[in-house]
């Protein structure tokens, strides 16, 4: 079995900037290493970049959705759910879940109400639709904790993840998954490692958030799926069990919350 990236922006500038070919890269990986990717999108208008890219590779799936950081007070938001239940529902889309959205409070400026309108309002979109949706967490674990509690139905995944183990325990307990990227490798973030050695196998996914966020020893450069590789070799020495076995976990886990064949 191979590696499932849970989580990527694969088109994001920063590829172009590099002079990286990504259908090309792309191509490569799920040649080699990597079964699946989730190319996720942050608002509307690249969502449509997402679901093109998506259907020129058989193991690229999308997450579209409004990321905190795009939301925009001049925006209808009520036009804006209607255009991703619109995507979301087309099979052409490839759609696999709704994101990433959720609450940012660390780039300002921000406005925590609109943020906390458009979670909300795609929160009750995928428990409408069935589908997981991919929060996005930042300086914001009490609101969003609260948000996803006030949402029962609502199922899905906290992508990389870097809160506490007991409040991962409580989205676990509400049926919700929990990503690791590249930071759980990094030398100076023992917290997060700690978190994932702690947490019940069957509930961890991994991620790239490529292109940034590349594990140890990458960290710094443009990240990609096939870095993959060091950040399921630190879960898998963390659990104390082989590498195979941390690849087959969170590849199974993946297509689990996903529900792909
Ligand atoms: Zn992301």
């Amino acid at each position: 079995m191979k590696i499932f990236d849970t989580h990527a922006h694969y088109y994001d500038g920063r590829f172009a900037d590099e002079g990286i070919d990504v259908d090309l890269l792309l191509s490569s990986l799920f040649d080699t290493q990597i079964e699946g990717i989730v190319n996720v999108a942050t608002n509307t208008e690249n969502a449509r970049t997402v679901i093109e890219m998506a259907k020129r590779h058989k193991g690229m799936y999308t997450a579209l959705g409004i990321h905190p950081s795009d939301v925009s007070p001049d925006a209808d938001i009520d036009s804006e759910i209607e255009k991703l239940r619109f995507m979301l529902t087309d099979k052409e889309s490839k759609a696999v879940a709704l994101g990433e959205i959720g609450l940012d409070y660390y780039w300002q400026p921000y406005d925590a109400d609109l943020q906390k309108k458009y979670f909300d309002r795609q929160l009750t979109l995928s428990e409408e639709l069935g589908l997981p949706a991919v929060v996005h967490i930042r300086d914001s674990h009490g609101d969003s904790f609260d948000m996803i509690a006030s949402h029962p139905k609502a199922f899905g995944i906290i992508h990389s993840y870097s809160g506490s183990a007991e409040m991962a325990r409580e989205y676990i307990k509400r049926g919700w998954y929990i990503s690791f990227s590249g930071t759980v490798t990094f030398k100076n973030a023992a917290r997060v490692a700690s978190v994932a050695e702690s947490l019940p196998h069957d509930r961890v996914l991994v991620e790239t958030d490529a292109p940034y966020l590349a594990p140890h020893p990458m960290r710094g450069k443009t990240n990609h799926s096939g870095n993959l590789v060091y950040t399921v070799g630190k879960l898998a020495e963390l659990w104390n069990i082989p590498y195979d076995e941390a690849v087959k976990i969170t590849t199974e886990n993946a297509k689990r919350v996903f529900a792909l064949d």
